[in-house]
């Protein structure tokens, strides 16, 4: 079974601090510094590449506030916000996840990796094969916000309604195709 889909259906308990139809938000219980928030999608994905984008988006947003509030309440200089997306990555439970780590001067963490002298025919070989491929990767391939799909539809003003199943029917039919 999944740790993080038993939290999200309340079979293992955790401390909430922030929620919404997509998101779930709660003290690590495990932290590599007190404070640590580990967010998570209420939906399994395994890897931030099956997540839907608008959630990616959601997310991030809120990893952001949450680090705000870390800054603001702990006496911290810095915070990692980090996903690790696969057992080689060091992710440990096969449920997309991003944790907000806080950080101060002299905390012990160290999550610097030594870099590595690479030839010339290396860089290129890595840059054409990756030029080849995000060439393909076009601002209009990802879905849009859910807010902004919402359609508004509008009170139809002229035409009397007599039940709610036609104002229902009438939505429908001025709604404005999705896109
Ligand atoms: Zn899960």
């Amino acid at each position: 079974m999944c740790e993080f889909c038993d939290i999200v259906q309340g079979k293992e308990q955790a401390e909430t601090l922030f929620e919404d139809e997509d998101i779930l938000a709660v003290l690590h219980l495990k932290p590599a510094y007190p404070g640590q928030i580990i967010i998570f999608t209420k939906e399994h994905h395994t890897i931030i590449e099956q997540v839907p984008d608008p959630v990616v988006q959601n997310i991030f947003k809120v990893a952001n506030k949450l680090s705000t509030v870390l800054f603001e309440t702990l006496n911290i200089q810095g915070t990692n916000i980090i996903v690790q997306n696969g057992t080689a990555a060091g992710q440990t439970i096969p449920h997309f996840s991003v944790n907000i780590i806080p950080r101060s001067e002299n905390d012990g963490l160290n999550f610097q990796w030594a870099t590595k002298q690479l030839s010339k025919d290396e860089m290129e070989t890595a840059l054409l094969e990756l030029k080849a491929h995000t060439e393909g990767i076009h601002p209009d391939m990802f879905q849009k916000q859910k807010k902004t799909i919402e359609v508004k539809t509008e009170e139809p003003k002229p035409v009397k309604l007599d039940s709610k199943k036609e104002d229902y029917l009438i939505r429908q039919i001025i709604r404005i195709p999705r896109v």
